[in-house]
Parts: C-alpha cells; sequence; structure tokens
C-alpha cells in the first residue's frame, strides 16, 4: 500500500467508452425492464436483476455461466422487508437483521412462493440480504421489487471490488454497471442458516463468526464442507484466478516452492499479508497490509490475486493471515482459490 492508504494497484479509472456511470435512475429503469446492472456493495459487486422475474434472473445464470443450483442472494432495501419474501422470520432473524443490516451478513430463512424457484435453486428457502452501500441503498428504496445478485464475475473466478472489475470481464454482456467505487470489505458476505432448530454458518464472510457468537451468546455450527447440497458458493474451486496459486504459513513457503527450478522461482509472484519476503523481487510481491491489519487485507485480497493474473503470473505463493476474525473468511478464500479444478 501507498503511503496515503491507497492501493498502489488502485482500480483503473478509465472510463471511456464503457457502460459504467452513476445514474441511479437510468440503472432503475434498466432493471424495471428486466435488464441487468452490476450493483456496488460493501462487500462485491453484485450482478442484479429483479429477483421477481424469473426471465431476468435466468439471465444473470447465462451471462455469469453459473448453475442454475447455486441459489442466489436476495438484496432488500431495509429489514422490515424481510417478512415480504421469507415466512415467518424467526425472532433471531429480526435481531440479527435490526443488528447488523444493513451489512456483510446473509440470513438463509423459509422462502415465500414470491421468490422465484430458480433464484433458491428449487430450495424451501431464501438467503436475503440488505448490503450496506449508500448507492445501492437508494437504488433499491426507489423501486418496489428485490434485486437478486450474485457477485458480478464468470462462476468460478475471483470476484470484483469495483467497477472496472466488472467491466473487465462482464462489461460486454451487461446493460450497465453502476460506479460506486470500491468495496470497503472486499469479500462476500457471512451466510447465516436460520431455517433449521439452530443457526448454522454456511460460508465465512465479512462477518467474522466470533462477533455473531457473541451477540447471539452461543457457539455457532459450522457447515463449510463442499458437499454440502444448496450452499454451492462452498464448491471446494472458487475465487479461483486463471493461473495456479499454492498457499502456505509462514516459514513454510521453503517446502511449497521446493520443487521449482530457479527459473520458475524467479517467475513466481508473491501475495504476502504484512512484510516482504527477503531475497525475492519487490516488485513481484504483494502485501495486502503493512500494517498487519486484517480489514485492510480482506479488501485488497481479491485485487490483488485479480492484479497478478492480469500481469501474467503462471504460479502465485500466496501466504496465510492470522486465523482470527475476517482471517478465517481470507484464509477460506484462498484455499479456494488455490484448488483449481474449474476450466
Ligand atoms: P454469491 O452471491 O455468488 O456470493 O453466492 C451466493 C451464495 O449464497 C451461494 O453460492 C450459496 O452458497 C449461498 N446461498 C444462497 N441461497 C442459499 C440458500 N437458499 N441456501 C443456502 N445457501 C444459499
Ligand atoms: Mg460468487
Amino acid at each position: 500500500m501507498a503511503e496515503n492508504g491507497k492501493s498502489d494497484y488502485f482500480c483503473d479509472m478509465n472510463r471511456e467508452n464503457t457502460n459504467i456511470g452513476a445514474d441511479i435512475e437510468k440503472a432503475i429503469n434498466i432493471l424495471r425492464a428486466g435488464g441487468l446492472v452490476a450493483i456496488p456493495t460493501e462487500t462485491v459487486y453484485g450482478l442484479g436483476a429483479n429477483a421477481l422475474n424469473e426471465v431476468a434472473v435466468l439471465s444473470i445464470f447465462q451471462v455469469k455461466n453459473r448453475p442454475t443450483f447455486d441459489p442466489l442472494i436476495v438484496h432488500i432495501a431495509q429489514g422490515s422487508d424481510l417478512g415480504l419474501y421469507a415466512e415467518e422470520p424467526s425472532e433471531m432473524a429480526w435481531r440479527l437483521a435490526e443488528h447488523y443490516w444493513p451489512g456483510p451478513l446473509t440470513l438463509v430463512l423459509k422462502r415465500k412462493s414470491i421468490i422465484p424457484d430458480l433464484v433458491s435453486s428449487g430450495l424451501e428457502t431464501v438467503a436475503i440480504r440488505v448490503p450496506n452501500h449508500p448507492q445501492t441503498l437508494d437504488l433499491l428504496s426507489q423501486i418496489n421489487f428485490p434485486l437478486a445478485a450474485p457477485s458480478a464475475n464468470p462462476f468460478g473466478y475471483v470476484s470484483p471490488t469495483c467497477s472496472s472489475h466488472v467491466h473487465q470481464q462482464l462489461g460486454a454482456k451487461i446493460d450497465y454497471i453502476l460506479e460506486g467505487g470500491e468495496s470497503k470489505v472486499g469479500l462476500e458476505s457471512t451466510v447465516l442458516d436460520l431455517s433449521g432448530s439452530a443457526p448454522v454458518i454456511l460460508r465465512r464472510g465479512g462477518l467474522p463468526e466470533e462477533e455473531l457468537e457473541s451477540f447471539l451468546g452461543m457457539k455457532i455450527q459450522k457447515t463449510l464442507s463442499s458437499s454440502r447440497p444448496g450452499s454451492p458458493g462452498m464448491l471446494h474451486s472458487h475465487y479461483a484466478p486463471r493461473c495456479t496459486l499454492l498457499t502456505y504459513s509462514g516459514d513454510d513457503w521453503h517446502e511449497t516452492s521446493a520443487d521449482l527450478s530457479p527459473f520458475e522461482f524467479s517467475e513466481a509472484y508473491w501475495i504476502r499479508f504484512s512484510h516482504e519476503l527477503p531475497g525475492v523481487d519487490k516488485r513481484r510481491q504483494l502485501i495486502l497490509s503493512k500494517t498487519a491489519d486484517l480489514n485492510e487485507a480482506a479488501r485488497n485480497l481479491f485485487r490483488s490475486i485479480r492484479e497478478l493474473d492480469n500481469r501474467g503470473a503462471s504460479i502465485i505463493y500466496a501466504e496465510k493471515v492470522p486465523d482470527i476474525g475476517l482471517g478465517r473468511a481470507i484464509n477460506d478464500r484462498l484455499t479456494r482459490a488455490s484448488s483449481r479444478l474449474f476450466g
């Protein structure tokens, strides 16, 4: 990071001849007509469509090349709208909504039939959240339907944290990208399933589980396995770049990189948590947070992976961060990015 706290590899702000803009009215008109608009949120940019319009929702899956067994998160304007789309939310759901929304927490609840099957991939539940972003909240408050919005990237690839990332990969396929600056959290939401008898974390994300546990005064079960049906964002391989990404902890990089020839080693790129690796070319290293701040590291994670992928890296070595708070979600994404099973 540069001295002024801004990233050294700040998002490309060249907006000429693009469908990027800050025109909320235009975005609303497109959404009303069943079109696709990328929306800024505090977690990552979402690819939004009218959640109640099945044709529009289908186009989300097509543009992302996302399998229809992977359900979408429904974005609403305010917590008090929860009961419009979820069947009798529990007292715990209302408490969490009131406390954490708008914010990076998604609640999985029993689905009302107004939500099309396609949104929920045929499950009896629906995932709902209120995103914490001024432009998107403004937009949501002016429409009378919720937005289905998965991350605005091709399925399986790293999520976008600024409008140029969306433009780079999906720009030609979508109607508009609402400009909203850089995503402040930079990781997807924490997904909490409240549809059973006890809450279960299905996906680690922008709201640390320690915080949820302390708010609820209880230990929360985690079902983070990729085998659980209905939570396919947890596929083993996800959030991955085109190149090979390998993770390591502390000094393990010696072992992780032992198979490389000296030439290959000199060609590798490094994502480091807080300080550079001595003896390795500084220009081949990106630091997530010089002050070892997990919030800053989360904000820089996807952009760093993307940046190195765009530079043509063939191998990235990524250092795991401390496994506490947001660090758990960061490590989760690194692990998934390192499982390169998709094409
Ligand atoms: P994305 O918006 O791309 O970050 O993905 C949304 C993720 O939320 C999915 O991949 C699932 O893991 C999770 N999700 C959405 N709807 C449900 C649901 N009804 N039940 C369980 N998990 C869900
Ligand atoms: Mg996604």
